[in-house]
């Protein structure tokens, strides 16, 4: 589907000239002999819930594998289900002093079909097939839950099943398309439709949408993210939503998933606080063998605007119903740990799987195994800027790097410093310290932060190195490197830079 892009051709997507950035890799390869399940990870996980994993003790569970932010599928469940996750998450953030996000997650756009029966329905190759608007399978017709019809033409493709399915378009009613299928598959309730061929015109931000977003808003979450964006306009939309409802300290993360969202993407990257690479309706709107390149390209540019970068969907597929992932999958994990993604995010495996812990505890070992052998020392040389904030953290970083610390410590109001040192990858630990509760959840999902949160009248500084050295992390007489604003609470205060010997 491409939405409002002026019936243009669609032309192959433009990398921009950019490499995929690699760190370094070894001669050697470092395997964890002793318990992985002990180290921290930088890579974060985000998993899908859904009635595999929402009751309290698998998410308790969940969170003890490996998960970071629970995403909350807004096309799928009853909104009840959701509040009791939110509350949930909520209380094991408090009771383990750990952050975690929870991110709402628009339908948008996104056409579905109705309700099929529980086994499906099998489509075989050069069988004629009607779909017309309606909620329900009958006498033969797949249902659509949107009216597409004024805008498709006969010869264009429906893809059903994020593209696994494939059917031509073979004549167009007012109220219905008559289609043959190219393939054999089945399909079920409520799967996706992919128009790659169609231009259909229409906001990104539907009124089930505005429903999700005050619901949103009234449950408090950290991020909502918007589906099928197609240029910043729509950011911009969804940033005046929220300032109309006093929420504009909800994040907004943009799903990068059509034609259009790849035009624009550098400006939509700047107008959002995160990034999605959402790959099932990539792989269905644009040809899917340049979906890694295009990965690799969202990642480095969403680093470069120190914005976090999610890489979604498929990631440990076949784990819906088996304990163990082939061997793509897990090189699949290990690429985009090694491309530097922020997050990884889990979907049909924790929400409809059988194994929603153990595909968590997979995900977590293959990124610990992967980031034990990178070198972060060598980053690839940034383009200068004009951004004090960002030199800062570059220099703070540099300092860290050459006396060889163990710990960096930001004390942030905004999340800015933290995501400035997050984005060069410094491979040492960055301690975000923070009185604001919902800043220490929304950290949760960028690279290589763990989130301290202190009170008003403490130092943050010193409250965070009498945590590392309570917990061990670091010895009495280690050197910090601290960055920190004297006017405290000032957003894109930070101008100054310290050695702590603790
Ligand atoms: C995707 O398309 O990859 C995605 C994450 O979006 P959704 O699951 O909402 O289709």
């Amino acid at each position: 589907m491409q939405i409002r892009d002026a019936g243009s051709p669609v032309s192959s997507p433009n990398f921009g000239g950019l490499v995929p950035c690699q760190p370094n890799l070894p001669e050697d390869i470092k395997v964890l002999y002793n318990d992985p399940m002990q180290q921290i990870k930088k890579t974060k996980i985000i998993a899908t819930v859904g009635p595999s994993c929402w009751e309290d003790d698998q998410l308790v569970a969940m969170t003890k594998a490996g998960v970071n932010a629970f995403r909350l599928n807004m096309s799928h469940f009853n909104r009840r289900h959701f509040i009791r996750v939110i509350t949930v998450s909520r209380r094991i953030a408090r009771n383990d002093d750990r952050a975690l996000s929870i991110i709402a997650d628009l339908q948008g756009p996104k056409i579905r079909l109705g309700i099929l029966p529980d086994t499906g329905i099998k489509l075989e190759a050069g069988q004629k097939i009607k779909i017309q608007l309606s909620d329900k399978y009958q006498d033969g017709i797949l249902p659509s839950q949107f009216d597409f019809f004024d805008y498709i033409a006969k010869g264009d493709r429906v893809l059903l099943r994020d593209g696994q399915i494939q059917l031509e378009v073979t004549k167009v009613d007012k109220k219905s398309v008559d289609c043959k299928a190219l393939n054999t598959g089945i399909v079920f309730s409520r799967q996706g439709i992919n128009l790659p061929d169609t231009i259909i015109k229409n906001s990104s931000i539907t009124s089930k949408d505005l429903e999700d977003i005050e619901f949103a808003i009234e449950n408090n979450v950290d991020y909502i993210a918007l589906s099928f964006v197609q240029e910043a306009k729509d950011v911009e939309q969804l940033r005046q939503i929220l300032k109309r409802h006093n929420a504009e300290h909800i994040g907004i993360i943009s799903k990068i998933e059509t034609q259009a969202s790849l035009k624009g993407l550098e400006s939509i990257i700047v107008s959002s606080d995160a990034v999605m690479v959402a790959r099932g309706d990539l792989g269905a709107e644009t040809p899917i063998e340049n979906v890694p390149m295009i990965q690799k390209r969202i990642i480095r540019l969403a680093r470069l605007s120190q914005k976090p970068v999610i890489v979604a969907t498929q990631m440990l597929e076949s784990m819906i119903n088996s304990p163990l992932p082939t061997r793509a999958e897990v090189s699949d994990i290990a690429n985009a740990v090694i491309d530097q993604a922020d997050c990884l995010m889990l979907s049909g495996e924790t929400a409809a799987g059988y194994y929603p812990i153990e595909v968590v505890s997979m995900m977590k070992k293959t990124i610990l195994a992967t980031e034990a052998n990178l070198d972060y020392q060598n980053q690839p040389q940034r383009p200068a800027n004009q951004n004090p904030q960002l030199a800062l953290a570059e220099a703070a970083t540099s300092l860290a790097q050459r006396l060889d610390l163990k710990v960096m410590i930001a004390s942030t109001s905004s999340g800015t410093t933290a995501r400035n040192l997050s984005s060069l990858r410094p491979g040492i630990s960055i301690y975000t310290v923070t009185h604001n509760r919902r800043l220490f959840n929304q950290m949760a999902i960028v690279w290589g932060t763990k989130s301290i949160l202190c009170n008003p009248n403490q130092n943050g500084t010193r409250a965070t190195i009498d945590h590392l050295l309570k917990n061990k992390i670091i010895k009495p007489g280690e050197i910090v490197v601290s960055l920190f604003g004297k006017h405290k609470g000032e957003s894109g205060g930070t101008d100054t830079i310290r050695l702590f010997r603790t």
